[in-house]
């Protein structure tokens, strides 16, 4: 009988104690390593919609070698936390864009890459044409038609830099 308030008392506790440590990694300096470490293990999703995934192949060929920046592409969406929307970016493969998009988990990053995907680019007057902006939360524009792997890895690098200064949201629970 005496023992009947004990879980309940138990499972405060634990609440209390849950709540405490999730003000304290939102703090510096747990913040600044769990921000630091999350943009050196930034994993692409294969992902391509147009020309402009050559460049991004030759990106993490030996040449470039975008792995020392902690970034390996990678097969499964759930294993991802960026998108590269690689130029153009048709009606139908939007769709597809935003399934991958919320099959990956948070925080989750995107990259358009090549003046299609920037503002249309050749088809920007094209009936056919989604604009990535329009649909998905873009972190960085990479210019070129097609950019070469050093604009990607720019592109990647203030990627990289936004998410040390700026942070990023911690899920909810
Ligand atoms: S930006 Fe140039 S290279 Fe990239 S998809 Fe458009 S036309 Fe192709």
């Amino acid at each position: 009988m005496e023992n009947e308030g004990r879980p309940q008392k138990l499972t405060n506790t634990r609440v209390a104690f849950e709540k405490a440590l999730r003000k304290i990694i939102k703090r510096k300096p747990i913040s600044s390593i769990r921000n630091w470490g999350i943009s050196y293990s930034l994993w692409p999703v294969h992902f391509t919609t147009a020309c402009c995934g050559a460049e991004f192949a030759a990106t993490f060929s030996p040449r470039f070698d975008a792995e020392r920046f902690g970034v390996l592409p990678f097969v499964g969406t759930r294993q991802c936390n960026v998108i590269f929307i690689e130029g153009t970016l048709t009606k139908k493969m939007a769709e597809a864009a935003k399934v991958v998009y919320q099959q990956m988990p948070e925080p989750k990053f995107v990259l358009a890459m090549g003046a299609c995907a920037i503002d249309g680019g050749i088809f920007w007057n094209s009936y056919n044409i989604v604009r990535p902006h329009e649909i998905l939360p873009v972190d960085a524009f990479i210019t070129g038609c097609p950019p070469r792997p050093e604009g990607v890895l720019r592109g990647l690098i203030m990627t990289q830099e936004k998410i040390r200064k700026r942070g990023t949201p911690y899920p909810e629970s």
